[in-house]
C-alpha cells in the first residue's frame, strides 16, 4: 500500500517508510492512497474470528510488503494476548439499544494501548532489521504518553521523549508515565497546556536539525500506524451487534479526532454505520464546526476529561483532505490561513461533514451527572471521558433505534477526581499497578520553549 500526503507536496511513501517518518515532509499526515473495501458478505464471514485473528484481517492490507503476514500475525497475537480480558474489547449493555465497548482492558488502561502496543512492536522490528534507530518525541493530554513509553520501553532502537502539560494530567496517569525508569525513556513537563506540546512536536518535526543526524519519528495519532489499529474494534463491536446486516451508531468522547477518524475510515471501508458522533467537552472546536461552521481558535480550558483538552485536533486535517477531494494545495491554504485566524468551510464541504458526522459539547457539570446518574440506573461506572461519550449518545437528535455503542476510552480508576465530584467512590487500582502511588518518579520540569527542549534531549542522547 502507498501513502500520500494531506498537503500534497510530500514523497508518496510505503507503510515502514510512514511509520517511522511521523509527519510529512511538507507538513502534511499521510493517509493511504485507496482503501480496501469490503463486501457485507465479507464482512459477515469474519463473525467467528477471535480479535486477533479479526485485527490480522483489517491490519494486514495496510503492512502488506513491509512485514510478513507470519511476522504480523506473531505481533499481532502478543500485542493483545497482553489485554486483561478474554474478548479484548467487550462490550457492555447500558440500556436498550445502549452498549459501551470497553477499550481499557490494556496495560495502561486507556484505548490508546490497541494501538502503540502493536506500534512499538512493529517499530522495534523495522529499526532491528534496517539496523537503526529512532528518536521518538511525543505530546500528551495524558494518555497517549504512558501507552507510549509502555509500547516502546523494551526496545533497544528508540529513545523515547514524551512531554505532557505540568500539573495538567491526573496523577495517575503521570505517574504511569514518571515512574518507568529506564535509560531510553525520558519524561518531560511543560509549563503550558497541551496545544503547546503538540505544537512543538511538530515544529521538532519541521527542523530536525538539532538532532544531528538522528531520525526522528512519533507515536503521537499523527502516525498512521495509530489510526490503522483502531480500525479494528469498530468492525469487532458492530459484527458482535448483528452487523454488517444490522446497522450500528457510534459516539466516540474526542481529542485530537484520531479515534473518531478510524471509525469514518472503517464506514469507508464498507461497515455500515448509520451515525458517528463526535462527543467534545467544553474544548469545543470539533463541536462549533461541525454543528456551525466555525472553525475557530478558544482559549484552551482545563476540564474533568483532560485526554480531550486539545483545541487543535491534527487528525481532523486527514478529514478535510477527503472533504475538499484531497485537494492537498486547499488543505495547505486552509490550514495555513487557520495558524493564524478563524476560518469556515464552503458550503459543499459543510454539507459533506454533517451527513457523516453529529456533534455533541459535555460541559464538566454534565459529565458529573452522567456518571452519577449511569451509576444510579446500572451500578455501572464510567469514567469521565466515556460519560461524555454517553451523553452525547443520548442527545434528542440522536436516532434511537440503532444500536449505539460508545468507546469506553479509559477505566474510572484513571480519573479518581471526577468520580469523587460526581458524588461516587472511586474505584481501586488494578493488581498491577496497586503501588503505583510508592513508585518512584523521573522527570523533567522544563518552560514552554522549543530550544530548552531540544537542549534537554541531546543532552540525554550524547
Ligand atoms: C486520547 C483519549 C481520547 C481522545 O482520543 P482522540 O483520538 O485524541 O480523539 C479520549 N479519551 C481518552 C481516555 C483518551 O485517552
Amino acid at each position: 500500500m502507498k501513502y500520500i500526503s494531506t498537503r500534497g507536496d510530500a514523497p508518496v511513501l510505503n507503510f515502514e517508510e510512514v511509520l517511522l517518518a511521523g509527519l510529512a515532509a511538507d507538513g502534511g499526515l499521510y493517509v493511504p492512497q485507496t482503501l480496501p473495501k469490503y463486501s457485507k458478505e465479507e464482512i459477515a464471514s469474519w463473525a467467528g474470528l477471535s480479535y486477533s485473528e479479526l485485527a490480522f484481517k483489517i491490519i494486514a492490507p495496510f503492512i502488506a510488503g513491509c512485514v510478513s503476514d507470519d511476522e504480523l500475525r506473531v505481533m499481532i497475537d502478543e500485542t493483545y494476548a497482553g489485554f486483561d480480558h478474554a474478548a479484548v474489547a467487550p462490550l457492555k449493555e447500558l440500556g436498550t439499544n445502549e452498549w459501551v465497548l470497553e477499550l481499557f482492558h490494556g496495560p495502561t488502561l486507556a484505548f490508546k494501548d490497541f494501538a502503540l502496543q502493536l506500534l512499538g512492536r512493529l517499530m522495534d522490528f523495522i529499526l532491528q532489521r534496517r539496523g537503526e534507530k529512532i528518536v521518538i518525541l511525543g505530546a500528551t493530554s495524558g494518555d497517549t504518553g504512558s501507552a507510549a513509553i509502555e509500547g516502546c520501553r523494551h526496545s533497544d532502537c528508540i529513545d523515547i521523549f514524551v512531554m505532557h502539560p505540568h500539573e495538567k494530567v491526573s496523577e495517575v496517569q503521570r505517574r504511569q508515565m514518571t515512574s518507568i525508569i529506564a535509560d531510553n525513556v525520558h519524561n518531560i513537563a511543560i509549563t503550558g497546556n497541551f496545544d503547546d506540546c503538540q505544537e512543538m512536536v511538530k515544529d521538532s518535526f519541521a527542523d530536525q536539525g538539532f538532532l544531528e543526524g538522528r531520525n526522528l519519528g512519533a507515536v503521537n495519532s499523527i502516525n498512521w500506524g495509530r489510526i490503522m489499529s483502531q480500525i479494528v474494534y469498530y468492525f469487532s463491536a458492530s459484527i458482535a451487534l448483528g452487523g454488517p446486516h444490522r446497522e450500528v451508531s457510534f459516539s466516540v468522547p474526542t481529542g485530537n479526532f484520531g479515534d473518531i477518524f478510524a471509525g469514518y475510515i472503517a464506514k469507508q471501508m464498507g461497515l455500515p454505520i448509520k451515525q458517528l458522533i463526535v462527543a467534545t467537552n467544553s474544548n469545543d472546536i470539533l463541536h462549533r464546526v461541525i454543528s456551525n461552521n466555525d472553525m475557530s481558535k478558544s482559549a484552551l480550558k482545563h476540564s474533568l476529561s483532560p485526554s480531550m483538552d486539545i483545541m487543535v485536533s491534527s487528525n481532523f486535517e486527514r478529514l478535510l483532505f477527503d472533504l475538499y477531494d484531497r485537494d492537498g494545495q486547499a488543505i495547505s491554504e486552509l490550514l495555513g490561513r487557520f495558524k493564524s485566524q478563524s476560518v469556515s468551510l464552503p458550503a459543499e464541504q459543510v454539507e459533506k461533514l454533517q451527513s457523516i458526522f453529529y456533534s455533541v459539547s459535555v460541559s464538566d457539570e454534565q459529565t458529573c451527572e452522567t456518571i452519577e446518574s449511569v451509576y444510579r440506573e446500572t451500578g455501572y461506572l464510567l469514567d469521565p471521558h466515556t460519560a461524555i461519550g454517553v451523553k452525547a449518545a443520548r442527545d434528542k437528535n440522536v436516532d434511537a433505534a440503532v444500536p449505539m455503542i460508545t468507546l469506553a476510552t479509559a477505566h474510572p480508576v484513571k480519573f479518581p477526581d471526577a468520580i469523587v465530584k460526581a458524588g461516587l467512590r472511586p474505584p481501586v487500582l488494578p493488581d498491577h499497578l496497586s503501588d503505583l502511588f510508592e513508585r518512584e518518579e523521573a522527570f523533567e520540569v522544563l518552560d514552554n520553549d522549543l530550544k530548552k527542549v531540544h537542549e534537554f534531549m541531546m543532552s540525554k542522547l550524547s
